[in-house]
């Protein structure tokens, strides 16, 4: 069987025909960035959710759930740092009137220079064939060195001008590189200026008694506050978690990838605090973990990598991010942080409580270092569908389209199919969804042809398809097909809980993460 994954465009379509994502307020011409799950949608968004948060709250040790509110004290954003630096440099090009952030088209830039590289090594290993030393060449051969020296000059100019907030400098780096709008394809550009990405709005019905708020752009923030608050309600020890899965919003300059960057999109946050010192320690242990949980789904263990960054926030002292190969390219799905005890000790500062955990094995008072796992829920989604959506060429030439998901993830887990819409069948068919709907999320569809009714099924993921047909009046069984190896085998209807529960569980995924 040979299968060919959808292209982005592809994917798009298909979540919008079957249900999965519509454009937001598309009625209306839709709104920029923002998204709405449909009825599929919703029920596999909540399977991942499912996935994550089942998981980290039932079967790691020590760690607890909460579910804090979008509007926090306008003074938690002071602290955190969002009001100040939460900003992303922009730059407009004044022929297309089009907005980019200039940190992206520097780093787009930086990865053309590189790409040059690579497509050299690549000539280069053809001509050569097998004797072909990769290394050796990167580092002797004068053109691919002039492109990589290039891209690290220019990655070290830029990380300069980045953390001095250099925003003139940015814009040199643009005039100095020849950076053209892949618009308009001039170089005709505005300042760089630094635009603030939070939302923010009005609480109180006065204007003069109103207060400015904001819509929280991350949810770990109602964590760090609580935090005292839920190590004394849970009685917990350090090390503990706190996880969190909840709505953020961001004001994103560019936000044109479907679901990957969206301007409201869900974050699934877990802060890990643990004894000072010991914080490198856990950091290794949640990025290896994390990667475990992500490799425990099957959507190939290759298309994710590390990248440690190099340049730090100024609060962490190590951080990396897991990427996945979405459709247009690796990039950020997660981030794990080490935070150190930064976002505490502001709140510290700025609220003049105490945020200290007093640690009856050692017998001493500390504020806890903090190890945090951030993941985006639209992203993980996104990173699942486009995994999982391809067309097939079957043994006789015909082809299907599969969403091949995970089967504990499918929206639909079993449909029942009455063979035709008489002789009783449907009768026997409804009582059969009615049993198994307890257990499962079940469907029933009676309309078209049996092998039309098995492709719609194929193109949404149901894992199982049971047909109800003349002889299961007098065996009491029933035809199961599988959506993978489209095998089919007859299962007596008692029995049909018992044998779809152990394949339709999350549970032998949580189990391979050691
Ligand atoms: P990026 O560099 O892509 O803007 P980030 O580094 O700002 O992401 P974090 O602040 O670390 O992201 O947020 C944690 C996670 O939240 C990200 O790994 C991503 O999965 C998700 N996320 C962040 N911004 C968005 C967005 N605009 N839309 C959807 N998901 C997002």
């Amino acid at each position: 069987m040979n299968a060919n994954d959808a292209t982005f465009k592809e994917i798009i379509s298909h979540s919008k025909e079957y249900g999965f994502i519509y454009p937001g307020s598309e009625l209306y011409d839709g709104l920029g960035a923002v998204y709405d799950y449909g009825p599929l949608g919703v029920e596999l968004k909540n399977r991942i959710k499912a996935h994550w948060y089942e998981w980290m709250t039932r079967v790691n040790d020590n760690i607890v759930g909460i579910d804090t509110a979008i509007f926090m004290h306008p003074t938690v954003w002071k602290a955190s740092g969002h009001v100040d630096a939460f900003n992303d440099p922009l730059i407009d090009n004044k022929d297309s009137k089009k907005r980019y952030r200039a940190d992206v088209l520097i780093e787009d830039q930086i990865e053309k220079h590189l790409e040059k590289a690579n497509k050299e090594v690549t000539k280069a290993a053809k001509r050569f064939g097998s004797d072909f030393d990769e290394a050796l060449y990167r580092e002797t051969n004068p053109r691919v060195k002039k492109y990589i020296d290039k891209a690290s000059a220019l990655r070290q100019r830029f990380a300069g001008a980045a953390e001095a907030n250099n925003m003139a400098e940015l814009k040199q780096i643009i005039e100095d590189e020849k950076i053209a709008c892949p618009v308009s394809g001039s170089r005709n550009w505005t300042d760089v200026r630094q635009f603030n990405l939070m939302f923010s709005t009005q609480m109180g019905s006065v204007a003069e008694g109103a207060s400015e708020l904001y819509l929280r752009p991350e949810t770990a923030q109602g964590i760090f506050v609580n935090m005292l608050n839920v190590a004394k309600s849970s009685r917990l020890k350090v090390p503990f978690g706190i996880a969190q899965v909840g709505k953020a919003f961001r004001n994103e300059i560019i936000a044109r990838q479907f679901i990957f960057r969206m301007r409201e999109f869900e974050q699934m946050e877990m802060q890990f605090f643990v004894r000072p010192g010991e914080e490198l320690k856990w950091y290794e242990y949640w990025k290896e973990r994390r990667m475990q949980w992500h490799n425990s789904l099957g959507l190939g263990d290759d298309n994710y990598r590390f990248h440690d960054h190099d340049k730090l926030a100024h609060y962490a002292n190590a951080a990396a991010d897991i990427e996945y190969r979405f459709p247009f390219g690796f990039k950020e799905l997660e981030g794990i942080h080490s935070r150190t005890d930064f976002d505490l000790v502001q709140h510290e500062t700025f609220s003049g409580r105490k945020l200290q955990y007093f640690d009856p094995e050692t017998q001493e008072k500390y504020t806890p270092y903090v190890v945090e796992t951030s993941i985006g829920l639209d992203r993980m989604f996104l990173a699942v569908i486009s995994s999982a959506l391809r067309e097939e060429t079957l043994e006789d030439g015909s082809t299907r389209t599969v969403m091949a998901l995970p089967y504990f993830l499918a929206p639909v887990q079993v449909v029942i199919l009455p063979l035709i819409k008489k002789d009783g069948l449907p009768e026997i068919a409804s009582d059969i969804r009615q049993q198994l709907a307890y257990d499962f999320a079940v469907q029933y569809d009676e309309k078209d042809s049996v092998g039309r009714r098995y492709r719609r099924q194929d193109a949404i993921g149901t894992p199982f398809c049971i047909t109800v047909d003349h002889q299961t009046a007098e065996d009491d069984a029933v035809t199961v097909r599988d959506r993978n190896s489209m095998t089919q085998q007859r299962v007596p209807i008692g029995q049909l809980t018992a044998y779809l529960q152990p394949k339709l569980s999350m549970v032998d995924a949580w189990k391979q993460i050691k």
